[in-house]
């Protein structure tokens, strides 16, 4: 019985040690880090509004996922889920698989990412060049399914929609919200009118959210996102049970259904885009930046240009604050393929139109 004690005390001392040099090894990782930029942008058609853009294509591994990742990763291992050698696994439409791949490598752990077989090609390919396995699943609805059987295999469920929002520390250590008002503080205006983002697994607006509140400030929270998604019904009823009325083709946010991390408290508004108008946006963006971004960042920045219409036309002040969530490459051969989007019914002509009239005139006007 003594000789058992001491044994399984041996092991958890060893499981301790890994843990501790796996935590050392994601410390280093974040130092060697830079944060990321907030660029800003004024438009002749909104002269009393600034325009940031918090980009976070430039993390290593590509998008705002890589904060999720380090996140998830540290949560398993503090919570001692996460040992050594033991594979990883998460359901993921691509960008969390691909930060949750280069999070396994740096720590020697094989990872399994269950993604819906549509997936992006170049993010399928991300992944596998990260040394991670992709299990495709034809039907998207069996994604989360295929996780919890892994996992029931004995791997570690990372689990980015059950925990975003509560594995990331929403209080400070540099959370996208503490580093964009950081990094606002020089400004004319400090404190903004409006942050803008995205719902996928609904971490980054829980965070900024719960953020907000916890510094005191005016500043207001809207959810931008595709129109009909779960989100839009699901906050407008406070129904955790509502679903989609209509799919989308931006990858990321969007979601079927109510995720658990979808905080509708701490949102103060929503605001529905069309997949073309998302698309046009982002085409926008690459002209004004020089770099092309993914398809939610489109999102948000129409869904800034309807904020930012309502508050020219009652004649407010003030700035807005949205996300660049990810790099564009990712979608050439989708969402930035004019034979793809034809295939799909997009036509993006008009709101081109409509996106560079706004910014010239100060109101966005739908086509
Ligand atoms: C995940 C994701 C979002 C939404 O962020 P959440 O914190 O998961 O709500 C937006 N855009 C892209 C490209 C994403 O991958």
């Amino acid at each position: 019985m003594r000789r058992m004690t001491i044994s399984s005390f041996d092991h958890a001392a060893a499981t301790r040690h890994w843990v501790r040099d796996a935590l050392a090894l994601l410390e280093q990782e974040a130092t060697r880090s830079a944060d990321t930029h907030l660029l800003r942008l004024d438009f002749p058609g909104f002269p009393d509004i600034a325009f940031y853009f918090k980009d976070e294509s430039t993390h290593p591994t590509g998008s705002l996922k890589h904060r999720l990742a380090r996140s998830l990763y540290l949560y398993a291992l503090c919570n001692g889920r996460l040992h050594a050698g033991q594979t990883v696994v998460d359901a993921s439409s691509g960008s969390t698989a691909i930060s949750e791949a280069w999070f396994a490598r740096l720590l020697g752990l094989p990872f399994i990412a269950v993604m819906p077989a549509c997936t992006a090609p170049q993010k399928i390919q991300a992944v596998q060049a990260l040394g991670g396995q992709c299990d495709l699943v034809e039907d998207a609805s069996q994604v989360h399914a295929h996780a919890a059987q892994h996992a029931a295999n004995g791997a570690c469920h990372l689990d980015q929609f059950g925990l975003a929002e509560r594995a990331t520390d929403w209080r400070g250590n540099n959370n996208i919200a503490e580093s964009i008002l950081g990094q606002l503080r020089r400004e004319p205006q400090p404190e903004p009118t409006w942050v803008v983002c995205g719902a996928g697994t609904g971490g980054t607006s829980a965070t900024i959210g719960r953020y907000l509140r916890y510094r005191r400030l005016e500043t207001r929270l809207c959810v931008a996102e595709p129109t009909g998604s779960g989100f839009v019904h699901g906050w407008r009823h406070r129904d955790r049970g509502a679903v989609a009325s209509q799919p989308t083709l931006i990858e990321g946010i969007g979601r079927p259904r109510v995720e658990p991390g979808f905080i509708f408290d701490v949102v103060d508004a929503v605001a529905e885009v069309d997949d073309a108008a998302s698309i046009a946006a982002a085409l926008q963006l690459e002209d004004l930046l020089g770099t092309r971004y993914g398809g939610s960042s489109g999102t948000n920045f129409v869904a800034c240009l309807q904020l930012a219409s309502q508050m020219r036309a009652r004649g407010e002040r003030g700035s807005l604050v949205t996300l660049l969530c990810d790099r564009g490459k990712r979608y050439q051969q989708t969402l930035f393929d004019a034979d793809w989007r034809s295939a799909h019914g997009l036509v993006i002509a008009p709101w081109q139109q409509a996106i560079a009239a706004a910014l010239r005139a100060g109101t966005l006007t739908p086509p």
